[in-house]
């Protein structure tokens, strides 16, 4: 076994242990806390029940919820056929969304298609 330069290592192989957070600038300002998230308007008056873009064009898909780290905008994941917590990232550009789903609390940048 060839000795592999620890450099080389490093990008290729995360440990999982790693303490260091490997976090883009999008995930590195996009609040850490689910506590700390925004809130819609919508999800403030209603709570979140639903993709608020479905609910606007009067259409029902069961999909997992994501919630925009940016406005708190909360929409369908790529599981729906209507896609909108991807079309909120392309037409307004927040770029980290949080999973709305219960008992998940994972992020995505869409920009450098990154999990933090
Ligand atoms: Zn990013
Ligand atoms: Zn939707
Ligand atoms: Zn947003």
């Amino acid at each position: 076994m060839k000795p592999i330069r620890r450099s080389v290592m490093h990008r290729l192989i995360k440990p999982a242990d790693v303490m260091e957070p490997d976090l883009c600038p999008e995930l590195t300002q996009a609040p850490a806390d689910p506590a700390q998230d925004p809130v819609s308007e919508a999800a403030r008056d209603e709570g979140v029940a639903g993709c608020e873009d479905c609910a606007g064009e009067g259409v029902h898909h069961p999909a997992a919820l994501r919630r925009c780290l940016t406005c708190g905008h909360v929409a369908c994941c790529d599981s729906s056929p209507l896609r909108h917590a991807t079309r909120h990232f392309e037409a307004s550009g927040h770029p980290v969304m949080r999973s709305a789903e219960p008992g998940e609390s994972w992020r995505w940048c869409y920009l450098h298609a990154r999990m933090g």
